[in-house]
């Protein structure tokens, strides 16, 4: 059993899904939040809860209805750099940073599954980026790294797209990670028990039916726990952030020559366990000052 956000007639539903159908948390039980972060801090025990689910009222997801699982209230943190190959081909002869290279990214840069990614007129290079996503569940400060993995609810698969030519042009590249809707999101978040080890995924980015990342979550520089005890050490962490966990080699910006998407791409993340995440790619009117 798996939760997601799926809209109809412009209502977004926290939901659980299985088999490509999908249930409101609100039809299992009335006091359930229909906002992520709430419903993670109300559910306590989630196997209890899905057990509660009735058999009947589950409809097909629409095609069109998947939003990106985030709440308002979460913040978004993504890891730059952590896996050695990926730092390599952007130019770090090091092999990537002493420490975990934290940057943010606003909900408003990411679509849902099988939604639209898009960059601006005049740009030539957005760029891929599949990664593990981690859904924290329960709050912590200083959280002991031994303990970290206690504090994740689930995992989901994120493309953090990026348009590289602003988010090299300073050296602050938050904004080269925050166009709208650059990001995609989803499709549903896997409770953590559906997951035997997180640092054991392979995971696969195609762009049109061709391979173009081939790594596995086994290859992180900073673990997940790491990435927790050090984030947790600065802002006690929420139910309802996430934590976009870096990306494997491959992205196009680490070819030669580079290799960057094009209006009408097709991009597919594959994660084990998780469901695949897949998006379009649209040039979209309004420049980049
Ligand atoms: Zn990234």
């Amino acid at each position: 059993m798996r939760l997601a956000l799926i809209e109809t007639a412009n209502q977004p539903a926290l939901s659980l899904v299985k088999d490509g159908r999908f249930l409101p948390v609100s039809a299992v039980n009335a006091a359930a939040p229909n906002d992520l972060a709430q419903f993670l801090a109300w559910v306590g025990n989630w196997q209890a809860f899905v057990t509660q689910a009735p058999r009947t009222g589950w409809l097909p997801v629409p095609e069109d209805g998947w939003r990106a699982p985030l709440s308002p209230s979460g913040r978004i943190f993504c890891i730059g750099k952590n896996y050695a190959d990926h730092a390599r081909e952007m130019g770090m002869a090091s092999g990537g940073p002493v420490a975990p290279d934290i940057f943010i990214r606003f909900a408003s840069s990411f679509v849902g599954h099988r939604g639209t990614t898009e960059f601006p007129e005049g740009e030539s290079s957005f760029d891929f980026e599949g990664e593990l996503v981690v859904v924290i569940g329960k709050a912590g400060r200083h959280i002991a790294e031994e303990r970290a993995l206690d504090h994740v609810f689930g995992y989901t698969a994120a493309n953090d797209g990026s348009l590289r030519r602003i988010q090299k042009r300073t050296s602050q590249f938050s904004l080269g990670k925050n166009i709208d809707r650059s990001g995609a999101l989803g499709p549903t978040i896997v409770p953590a028990g559906e997951i035997a080890n997180p640092q054991g995924l392979a995971l696969r980015t195609r762009v049109n039916d061709r391979l173009m990342q081939d790594g596995t979550t086994a290859d992180m520089t900073f673990p997940i726990a790491t990435v927790i005890a050090v984030l947790s050490s600065v802002t006690e962490l929420q139910p309802g952030d996430i934590i976009l966990t870096g990306t494997p080699a491959g992205v196009g910006a680490g070819r030669t020559p580079p290799e960057f998407l094009h209006a009408g791409d097709r991009i597919r993340i594959d994660i084990d366990g998780l469901d695949s995440l897949e998006m379009t790619v649209a040039q979209v009117p309004g420049r980049i000052l």
